[in-house]
């Protein structure tokens, strides 16, 4: 049994990137067997805190300074929850830097900083349903303000939650000073050169305070980021260099807002919601200062700013649930994203009474949407072929709206997925799109299902080239068999090869690729180096100066250098840092080619299935004719002497562990076996080198006595590794 919680089970959670960077966090595998060597609930709780904040710092820093979020909100938000929640059991586990005591970003070198006299804080995210969080926080409000059971209903002001940043915008004597972005909370990015360009914000006004900051949202309305990213797309098509398309509206806006040069942020449409104030200083004579957050957003509207038509103010609870179910209505009407509603005390004098904690005030909460599904159809289940061959079924679904945008396609994942799933052409099925990037089918309507329905099956051809489409026994999918031959995989074959971190052929993109493809122009690698000016002119919209440009690019790629020739090859499981290591480890292509399976597993952190890899694809004629040609057609670099080989003293063996071990986790002596060069394998069989048996150690013990394989303790694997099997065995 695991000593922690369940909620705590940080393995749990996490997938994706997050799996890269839990650091062989193992730790649950020696508490599980009853060994009575695990650490404490409280030194795992330590363990896993650590790796949460670093983790949210991380991402945090991707979202908020760099504006290219590393994972889905929805990853994060569970990360952020699930350190809160450790938190809250071990209050002495929390740091004054943890992303949960703090807001936001750090601010760019690039701008002048800003100090936010009132700090621009974060809002506590209710988590509960939206009955029982908006209860939950009046419960907590009127307890705060020690209201007694019969006093009347706490005024609340609900708004909307925009999706986009946070903007503070500072008018002396009623003239736009500043404008400045969140930041930390407490010192921001000066943005005033940008936020000027934004139509809707006003650059003066009148008869207001003589110090007045406007506190607000800059977003982008979907149309104005479906337009912005349509834009990109024709710049990247005509090859300009540095464009991007935008993941989604917020992070356009941000990019937006975060320009150096205010003529590229002119041309990225933004608006602007205000919501708020920061600083007020001087009141204009004959004017109170508000006693309502409600007055001070009509105010806000008097004087220019665009303020949500949706905002309400409502009595208690259940006002709160009425807005939220009204907002859920509406949200996706709306002609911009809302992540979801915020809860504001009306009155001011009692938001001052209740006050802050570190980093949101106590008198608002936000309450976001749950992950949206939707009902749509199955029109037909494609098999797509990847550049490895892969072969993935991906349902086409009749277009719905979820989460934020159109889906149209859902993929299956493999064979074992669909059948799982038992998605079938003509179904009703509930798609998924929400936090997450790839749409998903949750389920079957069944009752929907039509009589004339039929089991999805993989087909057992490839259905770009016909080859044969082959599954490895313990693998989930299948591959085309048909390597550099599939349309599919040569297509792919060719923008690996040509892209930067390869052997970067510039210009040479997809659309280029897909149309020397399909003309049959080229079919193997070699082909692109023996192409001339009068077959690319013939291409649809190539002018000879860009032809002339492909040439010229060609010619430049052909002196490149081993790692990126190796990495451009496109081997399979062999990606860039892979690729740096053959090429330091034999110096030539050669060596690498040439190495037997000892030599490729010599190499550090190559397993045998990297090696495996390496060994099919050049045992491929046709791989090793390519490879001969792209050097005949010039394509060199510069080789060197191959690393000192230093035969690893396991080489060959391999070993199987079984039981729990006195000290070490079963995580640890596999490490230390294979950085020894010996394979780790899961079953016992007559070529097996050594049974490793701890505590409670089963039936591979049982058969490892049977075969006469010879058995180690953990004592006996510490010789072993040293290079004394006798001494412990
Ligand atoms: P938040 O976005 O949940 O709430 C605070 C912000 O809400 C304010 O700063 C303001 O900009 C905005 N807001 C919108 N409408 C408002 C209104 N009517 N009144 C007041 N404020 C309003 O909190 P946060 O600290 O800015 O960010 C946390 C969120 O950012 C998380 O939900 C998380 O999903 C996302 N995030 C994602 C990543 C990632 O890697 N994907 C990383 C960090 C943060």
């Amino acid at each position: 049994m695991s000593c922690l919680p369940a909620h705590l089970r940080l393995a749990d959670c996490f997938h994706n990137r997050a799996l890269d960077l839990i650091v062989n966090l193992d730790l649950f595998s020696g508490s599980e067997e009853g060994t009575g060597h695990s650490p404490s609930a409280f030194d795992l709780a330590s363990q896993q805190a650590a790796q949460l904040r670093k983790l949210l710092h991380r991402y945090a820093h991707a979202y908020y300074t760099l504006d290219a979020p590393e994972v889905p909100d929805a990853e994060y938000d569970r990360l952020f929850e699930q350190l809160q929640s450790i938190e809250t059991q071990y209050p002495v586990l929390l740091t004054a830097d943890s992303p949960t005591q703090r807001v936001g970003g750090a601010v760019l070198p690039e701008f002048s900083t800003v100090r936010h006299q009132v700090p621009m804080l974060s809002i506590r995210t209710e988590t509960d349903t939206e009955a029982s969080g908006a209860a939950a926080f009046d419960t907590r409000i009127r307890k705060e303000l020690a209201l007694a059971e019969g006093a009347s209903e706490v005024e609340y002001v609900a708004e909307l939650k925009f999706d986009g940043l946070a903007m503070s915008l500072r008018y002396e004597n009623g003239i736009l000073v500043q404008a400045a972005t969140r930041g930390d909370g407490e010192y921001g990015e000066d943005v005033t050169h940008n936020v000027r360009t934004i139509g809707q914000i006003p650059l003066q006004l009148f008869e207001v305070p003589s110090v007045l900051e406007v506190r607000g949202e800059v977003y982008m309305r979907r149309d104005d980021f479906d337009a912005l990213n349509e834009r990109q797309l024709l710049k990247i098509s005509e090859g300009v260099k540095g464009e991007k398309t935008f993941v989604n509206p917020r992070n356009a806006a941000a990019g937006a807002v975060r320009q150096l040069d205010s003529n590229i942020a002119a041309q990225r449409p933004l608006s602007f919601f205000a919501y708020g104030l920061g600083e007020v200083l001087g009141w204009p004579l004959g004017v109170t200062p508000f006693q309502q957050h409600y007055d001070l957003l009509q105010a806000l509207k008097i004087w220019g700013f665009p303020v949500a038509a949706q905002t309400q103010c409502v009595r208690g609870a259940d006002g709160l649930i009425d807005f939220h179910a009204q907002i859920a209505q509406l949200r996706d009407k709306l002609p911009y994203d809302i992540d979801g509603v915020v809860y504001k005390v009306n009155d001011l004098g009692l938001q001052e009474k209740l006050g802050f904690v570190t980093r949101e005030p106590r008198w608002a909460v936000a309450h976001k949407y749950p992950a949206q599904e939707e009902l749509t159809t199955v029109q037909a289940i494609d098999v797509q072929v990847g550049r490895t061959g892969k072969l993935t079924p991906v349902a086409k679904l009749a277009p719905v709206f979820v989460g934020g945008v159109t889906v149209t396609n859902a993929t299956l994942h493999n064979e074992d997925e669909a059948r799982r799933k038992d998605v079938r052409v003509g179904d009703t099925v509930i798609v998924r799109r929400a936090g997450d990037v790839i749409p998903e089918v949750v389920s079957v309507v069944l009752a929907q299902r039509p009589l004339d329905t039929q089991i999805f099956t993989m087909p057992h051809v490839c259905p770009v080239c016909g080859s044969a489409a082959l599954r490895d026994e313990d693998e989930a999918d299948y591959r085309c068999s048909g390597g550099l031959f599939c349309g599919a995989q040569r297509k792919q074959a060719f923008l690996h090869f040509a892209q930067r971190r390869a052997v970067e052929v510039d210009g040479l993109g997809e659309k280029l690729i897909d149309q020397l493809v399909d003309a049959g122009v080229v079919s193997t690698l070699p082909d692109l180096y023996k192409l001339g000016l009068s077959a690319l002119v013939q291409l649809d919209r190539m002018a000879e100066k860009s032809a002339l440009n492909i040439l010229a690019a060609l010619e430049a790629s052909k002196s490149t250098t081993l790692p990126r020739f190796i990495y451009g090859l496109g081997i399979r499981h062999v990606g860039e840092a892979t690729a740096k290591e053959f090429a330091r480890h034999f110096g030539t292509l050669d060596a690498f080619m040439n190495a037997p399976l000892d030599q490729l597993l010599e190499v550090s952190d190559v397993g045998p299935i990297v090696a495996q890899s390496v060994l099919a694809f050049f045992a491929q004629a046709h791989h090793q004719e390519i490879v001969a040609q792209l050097r005949a057609c010039g394509v060199r670099w510069e080789e060197g002497a191959p690393a000192e080989r230093v035969p690893k003293p396991l080489s060959g063996q391999t070993i199987v562990l079984t039981g729990t071990l006195p000290t070490l986790s079963r995580d640890e002596a596999k490490a230390m076996l294979e950085e020894a060069g010996a394979k780790v394998a899961g079953s016992v069989s007559q070529k097996t080198s050594y049974v490793v048996a701890g505590a409670e150690a089963g039936s591979k013990l049982d058969k490892a006595l049977a075969l006469g394989v010879p058995v180690l303790d953990e004592a006996g694997l510490l010789s072993l590794l040293k290079g004394d099997p006798n001494d412990g065995s």
